[in-house]
C-alpha cells in the first residue's frame, strides 16, 4: 500500500448516540444516512439505536452514555 506523502489523518466524525469519535473510512458500526446527511457508528447497536429515533438523538433529546 502506498502512502502519499501529503496523506492526512483519517476523517473523523463523531457518532450522534454516543459521541465517540468514528473512523469515516472504518466505521465499526456502518453508516446510516438520515434527511440527506450520513452519520456514522462505533459499532451497531448504536446504528440501530440512531435507526429507531433518529430525531431524539440529533436534538440531544437522547443520548447513551459509554
Ligand atoms: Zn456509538
Amino acid at each position: 500500500m502506498r502512502i502519499p506523502l501529503f496523506s492526512k489523518p483519517p476523517p473523523i466524525a463523531i457518532d450522534p448516540v454516543c459521541a465517540m469519535k468514528v473512523n469515516m473510512e472504518n466505521p465499526h458500526g456502518g453508516i446510516y444516512t438520515h434527511d440527506d446527511v450520513t452519520y456514522y457508528f462505533c459499532g451497531p447497536g448504536c446504528n440501530r439505536a440512531f435507526q429507531k429515533e433518529p430525531e431524539e438523538y440529533l436534538s440531544g433529546r437522547k443520548k447513551v452514555d459509554m
